[in-house]
């Protein structure tokens, strides 16, 4: 069985064909332009490597409704190239092999619950803080959608009285996690890329205490028994012992220390970073092709 992965990204497609057991066969990557441009070329790979089933990790907003007409449509993206393209079809219709569909973060999630950070745990939330920031939910075993899918970077926070920045990156809301915590957040803010800012920057603990806002805030909605941190923003290594300092504080002593597990073990990088995503689309696939001889 040879299984075709999609990790789509605003910048870059990564292809990748695993075979049952997951082991990588290849891998290429190239750029996100027009879809006219991008799903030939795409289309052209997978067909040249024959695969069996294809799953697709992708950028959102994306419509994941099953019963819907649109399902795998993607929504209302700032690419807008993109929008309303029905990405799931036009791979359905060109390769003829089972295909399926989530957001790029429930497949990481998915990936580090089956191989990673969260194997064996039946709850896993995996953000990713980068050029935008966005949460995959693994619960109870499934991975979460609902009305669409959950919208973790939109979740409105406090804002540091002492943040430079009145109102964050994000069109849409002045005070939300990706406005106040992105990458690109970080660059308006501050002046500088955050990969380029210090490790004892003052912008870290700011960073720290957005997170840890956003990380308190899942834990009493969700529950997760880990939350994993990926994306570039945590490539800075001093950002995840702060992030954790944070939850703390906002919790409170409201959950005890009885629940909650050691924090080294409740929010921490994930393992398969930054396969993350490409695996749980390899796993998407394995799981359209079983649907399929069901
Ligand atoms: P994307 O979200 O577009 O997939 P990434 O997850 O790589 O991309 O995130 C890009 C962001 O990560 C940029 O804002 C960049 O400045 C930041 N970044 C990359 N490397 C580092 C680093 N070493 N330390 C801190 N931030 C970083
Ligand atoms: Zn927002």
């Amino acid at each position: 069985m040879r299984l075709g992965a999609i990790e789509a990204g605003g910048t870059k497609m990564v292809l990748g064909v695993f075979d049952k057991a997951l082991n990588s066969l290849a891998q290429t990557s190239l750029p996100t332009t027009v879809p006219e441009e991008t799903i030939p070329q795409m289309v052209s790979f997978f067909k040249e490597h024959k695969v069996d089933a294809l799953g697709i990790a992708t950028f959102g907003p994306i419509n994941l409704r099953a019963s819907s007409k649109g399902f795998g449509t993607i929504l209302n993206t700032p690419k807008l190239a993109w929008q309303r393209y029905p990405l799931l079809n036009a791979f359905e219709e060109a390769l003829q092999v089972p295909c399926e569909v989530d957001t790029d973060v429930n497949a990481a999630a998915l990936a580090e619950s089956a191989l990673g950070a969260a194997k064996g745990l039946q709850n896993c939330l995996y953000f990713t803080v980068g050029t935008g920031i966005g949460g995959g939910l693994y619960c109870e075993g499934q991975l979460v959608h609902g009305l669409m899918h959950p919208e973790w970077g939109h979740v409105l926070l406090s804002r540091h009285e002492e943040d430079p920045m009145l109102h964050g990156v994000c069109p849409y809301h002045p005070n939300c996690a990706e406005g106040f915590a992105s990458g690109p957040s970080m660059q308006t803010r501050w002046g500088l890329p955050a990969k380029d800012l210090s490790e004892d920057h003052r912008g870290w603990d700011l960073e720290a205490f957005y997170l840890g806002q956003l990380c308190a805030n899942a834990l009493m909605t969700v529950s997760p028994e880990v939350i994993l941190l990926g994306g570039g923003v945590m490539h800075q290594s001093a950002l995840l012992p702060l992030v954790r300092q944070y939850m703390l504080k906002f919790v409170n002593g409201y959950i005890d220390s009885e629940q909650l597990p050691p924090m080294e073990d409740y929010i921490k990088a994930p393992a398969l970073w930054p396969d993350s995503g490409l695996i749980g689309a390899a796993l998407l696939a394995k799981k359209a092709y079983n649907k399929s001889i069901q």
